[in-house]
């Protein structure tokens, strides 16, 4: 599905709601009272909606990539809570019951209680809901506890939403919009069920243990994986996957990881780790034979669809070199004839992952690979500072490299400085693949 499709379809399910309630054709009631009923209705089916985009689904993921689809459905929470904190000071009608004579409440709102409760929990819980996620570094949760709670309230929430609707709602008391949203809620209820109960089930079949933790770089651990089981694990070379290294199968205890191997070489998976909180700092305790489980692929970083690209830039930032690598160590796998230069920045020699691995596949590959070092060493001769401009210009400002794919993953201010330049040398956005590791 291209992603323009997906947008598509994420405005037609979040404005059909709004479209039901028009197409009854009742009597409108005052500007004010329907705008704060379409804004109900907005709100509620985005947030059901939302259970759709926690960045597990690989056909929504390989579409547009996790970061974004995690920012959109951040961004599109904070949208569904500003409507939904509008919805209930917007109404100028105060008539409650209605008369008897106005048997579609053209006239009155539904203020009883009964109607009224699961709508102001669901619009407490809400706010609670985006406000910790927005502050959840601060509050000194584990991201894992955070996520369940996150799961938990946001069940609640659409829940309570939909039974507000259809107690107090004027337009969902009708039967098409009462299933719509009965209907909504049942797949992202299911959506919840499928990412945390039935897929680790079903990967209960798929163990796998660790093969090797070593050191790589600076603060920077290789972590290989081997299968125990028979069925091939698919995946194309820039994927990436959720690790869960030592925890039962349902644990929430995992974290995403590139895969930096190629599925070429071999059933093993190798991934890049940098210390960084809890559990990448632990990674170098790791005994061999732990059992792992793996959930994934996921995400956009390959290079399906871009077969027509006459050569390949790949421009990595520390360890946003892991998926990368993968796809390199692809192309060279299958003598992939088109041109490639891999862009690596770091801050110091010492944090370069696998430089000689790099300088092999630079002879037998061909691969131009520049490394940039903001603290060079003594002599050190290649490009200092960080990746600017001036070298994307040097390497990439001629006319016959506009076409060719760029493959960017590292810290979120450089890829936003890399994207920026390469658009201004002329390369189309589609012809930009980016993905960062943290998700705000
Ligand atoms: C698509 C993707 C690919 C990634 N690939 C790599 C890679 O190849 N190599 C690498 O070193 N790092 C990679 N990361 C980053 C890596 O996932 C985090 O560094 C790691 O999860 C931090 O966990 P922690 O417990 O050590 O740190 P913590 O101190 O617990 O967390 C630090 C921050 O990491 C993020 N984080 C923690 N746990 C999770 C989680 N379960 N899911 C999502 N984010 C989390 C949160 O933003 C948190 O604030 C990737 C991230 C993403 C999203």
């Amino acid at each position: 599905m291209p992603a323009g499709l997906l947008v598509a379809s994420y405005l037609l399910v979040v404005l059909a709601p709004l479209g039901l309630a028009w197409a009854r054709g009742l009597a409108p009631r005052s500007p004010w009272d329907e705008l704060a009923t379409g804004l109900g209705l907005l709100a509620l089916a985005m947030i059901l909606v939302e259970f759709f985009q926690l960045g597990r689904f690989r056909a929504v993921t390989s579409r547009v990539g996790s970061d974004v689809v995690m920012r959109s459905h951040q961004l599109l929470a904070r949208a569904a809570l500003a409507f939904a904190v509008l919805h209930p000071f917007l109404y100028v009608s105060d008539r409650d019951p209605a008369p008897a004579w106005d048997v579609t409440r053209q006239t009155a709102v539904d203020y009883t209680w009964h109607g009224l409760w699961p709508g102001i929990a669901a619009w407490l819980l809400l706010g609670a809901l985006v406000v910790l996620a927005i502050g959840r570094d601060a509050s000194g949760l584990r991201y894992q506890h955070w996520r369940l709670l996150h799961g938990l309230s946001a069940a609640a929430v659409a829940g309570l939403g939909v039974l507000h609707a259809l107690r107090a709602g004027r337009y969902s008391a009708d039967s098409a919009l009462a299933w719509l949203w009965g209907g909504l809620l049942v797949l992202a209820l299911a959506a919840l069920l499928y990412v945390y109960a039935v897929a680790p089930l079903l990967r209960r079949r798929r163990p796998w243990r660790v093969a090797t933790v070593q050191p790589v770089a600076e603060r920077t651990w290789s972590l290989t994986l081997e299968p125990r089981f028979r069925r091939p694990f698919r995946y194309r070379a820039g994927e990436f996957a959720w690790l869960n290294i030592g925890h039962s199968v349902f644990s929430l205890d995992e974290n995403p990881f590139s895969i930096a191997s190629a599925p070429s070489g071999g059933p093993r998976l190798e991934f890049l780790v940098k210390e960084l909180g809890d559990f990448t700092n632990r990674i170098g305790q790791i005994p061999p034979g732990t059992r792992a489980w793996v959930e994934g692929p996921q995400g956009h970083l390959t290079l399906k669809g871009h077969e027509d690209a006459p050569g390949i830039a790949l421009i990595a930032g520390g360890v946003g070199l892991a998926p990368l690598l993968g796809i390199l160590r692809e192309l060279a796998a299958a003598g992939d004839p088109r041109p490639t230069v891999l862009i690596y920045g770091n801050r110091h020699a010492g944090q370069i992952i696998h430089g000689a691995e790099l300088a092999d596949l630079s002879r037998t590959h061909g691969t131009e690979v520049v490394h940039v070092l903001s603290e060079p060493p003594p002599g050190w001769t290649g490009p200092t500072g960080v990746i600017d401009a001036d070298l994307l210009r040097a390497r990439f400002g001629r006319p016959d490299r506009r076409d060719w794919l760029y493959v960017l993953c590292g810290p979120p201010a450089m890829l936003r400085s890399v994207e920026d330049t390469l658009i201004t040398l002329g390369v189309p956005p589609a012809r930009i693949l980016s993905e960062q590791f943290v998700y705000d």
